[in-house]
């Protein structure tokens, strides 16, 4: 016979309508609201903290004494940071 087990607490059921109703009553609260909390901190705090640490590149790069290869070095990583931007911004 087979048996359905829950991916979250591991509980086995015997019917698939079993597993669905368990899911749905113990842990569909859990994840909504995991999956709301990551999706609020992600993408948005990633990309200020990106801006941010462009801006902090842009500024030591004029700085006056630094050698030009200590500029191309900042110039690229400046780049690799803008290309973790979200495009179209
Ligand atoms: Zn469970």
């Amino acid at each position: 016979m087979a048996k359905y087990k829950c991916k979250y607490c591991s509980e086995v059921f015997d019917k698939p309508l079993d597993l669905a109703r368990h899911v749905r009553m113990k842990h569909k609260r859990a994840t909504k609201r995991a999956k709301k909390a990551t999706e609020k901190v992600t993408p948005v705090e990633q990309t200020n903290k990106t801006i941010e640490a462009i801006g902090i590149l842009k500024g030591l790069q004029v700085s006056p004494n630094l050698s030009a290869e200590e500029k191309k070095l900042l110039g690229d990583v400046t780049k690799t940071f803008e290309g973790l931007l979200p495009k179209g911004k």
